[in-house]
């Protein structure tokens, strides 16, 4: 160890997990919104594999979700996808998520935990609660039609943060999809395109 050089930064990595079917530009904002508040070299965006809280419901193949999420954050150097959650069987929990991901990026990272007013809400319902305030610092972001609040959350875990009130969810443009509506400007323009290409949500 060379004493006289000061130690490298902790790297600072930002976790936006989701379902993705289809990522819109309201995860987009609350990713790059968090990135720059709490200065992360990256946002890693993690489609879930099979999203245990839908169970019942239709969701998309894993690898179209996939695919989107590589399509609408491709552009930004500072973005990348993970496919942890997708090749790991059976359904997603969060903590299976950071332990993944911590175990690839090693001790010397920072993990932040971003997710909406909505998902932070039933955080404590999620599996071994307890652990995942050891394994990431959680960002909770506001979320139009949701009240953001820390009620019973350990407070020096979770930092709630309001960024730019992007009224969109994937269940909207599902739905305007469904119906022959617009979702240009919803969501990324390769998107759109993706959504055409692969007859989703149809
Ligand atoms: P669905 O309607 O299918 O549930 P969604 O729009 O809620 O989709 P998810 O993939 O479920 O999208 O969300 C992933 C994460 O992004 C969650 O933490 C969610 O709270 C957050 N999120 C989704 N939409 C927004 C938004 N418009 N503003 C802020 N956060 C959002
Ligand atoms: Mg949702």
């Amino acid at each position: 160890v060379d004493a006289g050089s000061p130690p490298p930064p902790v790297r600072r990595v930002g976790i936006m997990g989701g379902t993705f079917d289809p990522v819109h530009h309201g995860h987009l904002v609350a990713a790059s919104e968090v990135a720059s508040r709490f200065v992360l070299d990256e946002v890693v965006f993690v489609p879930a594999g099979q999203p245990w809280q839908k169970a019942g419901a239709t969701v998309s193949p894993a690898e179209d979700r996939y695919l989107m999420t590589v399509i609408a954050t491709a552009s930004n150097p500072r973005f990348r996808v993970s496919r942890v959650d997708i090749d790991r069987p059976g359904p997603t929990y969060a903590v299976d998520t950071l332990r993944d991901l911590r175990a690839e990026y090693g001790p010397d990272v920072e993990l932040f935990f971003i997710t909406g007013a909505d998902a932070l809400s039933r955080i404590l319902s999620w599996r071994e609660p307890e652990h995942l305030f050891e394994l990431a610092h959680f960002i909770g972001v506001t979320r139009p039609g949701f009240e953001l609040s820390d009620d019973h959350l350990p407070e020096d875990a979770v930092s709630l943060i309001e960024v730019p009130a992007m009224s969109i969810s994937s269940t909207a443009c599902r739905a305007r999809v469904a119906i022959g509506d617009p979702v240009w400007y919803l969501v990324p323009d390769g998107v759109v395109q993706y959504i055409a290409k692969r007859h989703l949500y149809r």
